[in-house]
């Protein structure tokens, strides 16, 4: 759990009664297309190989999630070199460099790739700048392995800027021949300002605007702003890691609302219900939503108040296709290895 909110830092007096009316609930939230296209990856991969299967860093950022599958039978590993000869391995959705993909090729592991499709696109961009001769600009944040993965899909080395000020101070080789991609789940306001400082410093720069910014992304921050000004408190649910629950609770708190990310409702805390009539609640695109009914749950132990679903929001039907790997038993583990636990 973490805030941002400076009003968030206090602790509210207990002795006010709660007073909770409704609770909204922001329409879309919780799991995208590309999280629920991994989840099934690995749990088919499960149940077609068999145990163990092998994921490259957690499929996606929510520790219950990884849990559930943990105790399913995947194993969990940082690098591809934990992984034992023939052992079936999973690359998360977070999407892979070409070094990454070279090692378990190398070693000749049965791979399946969970990258999102639209990480994927991000990747092709990339490739396609730098064959034009382009030095690329990645807005996103430095370390997430989905910026980690973008970089490593070119050979040149490339500029990771997060903000504003970062486009100020970057430094090139050839201003004349940039081009810029972004990580999918950044705060579309930040990105707008990141690209703005870029093409004013360097008006040739190429890029794709805010397209590469994911429709789940877009949906569940614009349900936000839609429900910020109707509520007093706001509660994410997501992982300290996720990069786009991170973005709802900011967007949550830079419109004036008190904020919380949270991970599930044990880390709900009774005195932010001090003073509140209407509780705001959104779930970050790897967040489950078994874990948003029970902060519901937990909410309404405390004061009775109405749910009210899906707040103005949009329905989104986007599907990404499993890969072949797990729509018929195609890979062929080695019988020898996959029952060992990784390193
Ligand atoms: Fe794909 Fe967007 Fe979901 Fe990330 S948040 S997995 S890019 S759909």
């Amino acid at each position: 759990m973490s805030h941002i909110n400076d009003h968030s830092q206090q602790a509210m007096p207990m002795t006010q009664p709660h007073n909770i009316q409704r609770i909204l609930l922001a329409q879309p939230r919780g799991f995208c297309a590309g999280v629920e296209r991994a989840i099934s990856i690995v749990e088919k991969a499960l149940e077609i190989y068999g145990p163990p299967v092998y994921v490259r860093h957690e499929i996606v950022h929510n520790a219950y999630v990884v849990e559930d599958l943990r105790r399913k039978g995947a194993v969990f590993v940082r690098e591809v070199d934990e992984i034992p000869a023939g052992g079936i391995t999973v690359f998360s959705a977070h999407g892979v460099s070409e070094k990454v993909e070279s090692s378990a090729k190398l070693r000749e592991l049965p791979v399946i790739d969970a990258t999102c499709p639209l990480v994927t696109k991000v990747h092709y961009e990339a490739k396609h700048y730098e064959k034009d001769g382009r030095e690329i600009v990645l807005i996103g944040h430095q370390g997430h392995p989905e910026v980690e993965g973008t970089s490593g899909r070119v050979k040149q080395t490339v500029h990771v800027i997060g903000t504003p000020e970062e486009a100020e101070k970057l430094e090139v080789n050839n201003p004349d021949m940039l081009a810029y991609v972004t990580q999918t789940t950044l705060s579309l306001d930040e990105t707008r300002d990141v690209i703005a400082v870029l093409t004013r410093r360097f008006p040739s720069i190429k890029g794709p605007g805010e397209k590469d910014i994911c429709y789940a992304t877009q949906n569940r921050q614009n349900a936000v702003r839609m429900m910020a000004p109707h509520v007093q408190l706001l509660l994410v649910i997501g992982a300290p890691n996720s990069s786009n629950s991170n973005r709802l609770r900011d967007l949550g708190a830079e419109m004036g609302v008190r904020a919380f990310l949270v991970q599930g409702a044990q880390e709900v805390q009774q005195e932010w219900l001090a003073g509140v009539t209407q509780v705001g609640i959104t779930a970050g695109a790897s967040a489950p939503e078994l874990l948003v009914q029970q902060v519901i749950d937990r909410l309404k132990e405390w004061c009775p108040a109405a749910v009210v679903e899906g707040f103005e929001g949009i329905v989104e039907s986007v599907h990404f296709k499993l890969p072949r790997e797990v729509r018929s038993p195609i890979l062929r583990p080695s019988t020898d290895n996959v029952t060992q636990g990784a390193a």
